[in-house]
């Protein structure tokens, strides 16, 4: 691989890391409008609908492109079986209809040959390399429409857009044995509001209470050794020192698929919903061991299964808070990686925060993201983390696992851990007030001077302005 590729291929491992979006909330109550069955046939899956009511057309809730080429995935994929029924695009939406217009058939049947695609902001279907398949429990969700021209009118976002709908209830089968869902086997699964992956198919499972990994089996051995390792030991290590985790991550899943040795291509790609990390391999880059990619793999475990605690068992109250959640997680993967090896160069992880910290910290850190600047809530999160792991320190011996601990135990009941919430607890574990306003400051306004205020901030570690740069020794 010449250097351009190699860098190419760096970036995409980069950029395709895009696990901590918020989900948006599921909406709950009524009676299914439409029941689907999935049951897969080999390399296919047969899916039938059946419709509560006439409706000239059903619209698929997640409809988003596929990357780069902006075309709909479904009609690549999905052969309609009923006579008088077409998949076709409006708008936003993916929809069936019938072909003279009139209301759709009540029975729906398709034929659906799946194939890995990256998405638009959503979640795709997984295929693994023996022919297994991952599906995202509400790809199948639909919802009727009065007319075309209706779906047309409809926003992409449709939080606060009164359907009148019920959910859509799917009953998930494979015809070669039972399918696996949140890491159990099971005859067949039935799902209505759930949001995460079902597999298909035969995969490796490494059971266990901390994390279990379910890994394609011909994933390169090294990596599937490196995740089947890391993944429940990490786990178990944050459940240790943090108790169970709630909300739909008390069996937390990491899958992992494999797309083949393509040329040219080095990529790892993932993203997490509640109680699952999804990670997908591809390429020649993959099928020797690789230090720089399976450090960024433990990276991304580290960093997402603290979601489960810092994120899903306790959330933030808006967007702008961030931070509390990001940075946390950042100085949680570190202490877990340091954890379990401690040739682990936690320094060098530490000192980006810190360099990208003074980057960002002139403007208000609550408005980073309105201005693309995501990157500012791990790198300041991270930097007021390691402030709170210092009070937390001269307060009880203890790290910021410790802090998180008690975030935990006090939020626990309401799942939100707010902006006060945060320094109410630094201020008990004897973080000075003094600190506190500088956080706020930066939060709120930004800092006249960066490196000033990091360097109060990381008062008790050892940091110091080496010409012009907040170095820690
Ligand atoms: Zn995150």
């Amino acid at each position: 691989m010449d250097i351009r590729a190699g860098l190419a291929a760096m970036v995409s491992v980069v950029a395709l890391l895009t696990g901590c979006a918020t989900l948006p909330p599921i909406e709950r109550g009524g009676a299914p409008s439409a029941s689907a069955s999935v049951i897969r046939q080999g390399d296919t899956l047969h899916l039938q609908y059946q419709l509560d009511r006439d409706a000239d057309v059903w619209a698929f809730f997640d409809s988003a492109l596929m990357s780069e080429v902006r075309e709909p995935w479904r009609p690549r994929q999905w052969q309609v079986l009923t006579p008088g029924v077409v998949l076709d695009r409006e708008g936003f939406y993916d929809i069936l209809r019938s072909v003279d217009g009139g209301p759709v058939p009540r029975t729906v049947d398709i034929r659906i040959t799946p194939k890995a695609v990256d998405l638009e902001a959503e979640y795709p279907t997984l295929k693994f390399s023996n022919g297994a398949v991952a599906l995202p429990t509400r790809q199948m969700t639909v919802f009727p429409m009065e007319s075309v021209a209706a779906v047309a009118a409809l926003p992409s976002d449709l939080n606060g857009v009164d359907l009148a709908t019920g959910p859509t209830q799917v009953r998930w089968r494979d015809e070669a044995g039972p399918v696996l869902y949140a890491g159990e086997r099971r005859p067949e699964l039935i799902t209505q509001y759930e949001r995460s992956y079902v597999l298909l198919g035969q995969a490796d499972v490494t059971r266990d209470e901390g994390l279990t990994a379910v890994i394609d089996l011909a994933l390169p051995h090294w990596m599937a050794n490196t995740l089947a390792d890391a993944a429940p030991a990490t786990g178990r290590w944050y459940r240790q020192r943090l108790g169970a985790a709630s909300s739909g991550a008390e069996k937390p899943v990491l899958m992992a698929a494999w797309n083949g040795p393509t040329q040219r291509m080095t990529s790892m790609g993932g993203s997490v919903l509640p109680g699952l990390i999804v990670m997908s391999f591809e390429g020649r880059g993959i099928e020797e061991p690789n230090p720089e990619i399976r450090e960024r793999a433990l990276w991304f475990i580290a960093h997402e299964a603290a979601h489960f605690w810092l994120g899903q068992t306790v959330r933030y109250e808006y967007a702008r808070d961030a931070w509390i959640t990001e940075g946390g997680a950042d100085l949680m993967a570190v202490r877990a990686l340091k954890a379990r090896d401690p040739s682990y160069d936690d320094k060098s992880e530490l000192q980006t925060e810190i360099d990208d910290c003074v980057k960002y910290a002139a403007r208000p850190l609550g408005s980073a993201g309105e201005r693309g600047e995501h990157r500012a809530y791990y790198a300041c999160g991270a930097v007021f983390a390691m402030a709170a792991e210092t009070a937390e320190r001269r307060k009880s011996g203890g790290d910021f696992l410790d802090f998180v601990r008690l975030l935990l135990s006090e939020n626990r009941r309401d799942g939100v851990v707010t902006v006060q919430d945060w320094m109410s607890l630094y201020a008990r574990r004897g973080g000075r007030p003094e600190q506190a306003s500088l956080m706020l400051e930066m939060v709120n306004n930004g800092t006249r001077d960066p490196k000033a205020a990091v360097l109060a901030l990381l008062e008790g570690w050892d940091v110091a302005l080496e010409g012009d740069r907040v170095v820690l020794r």
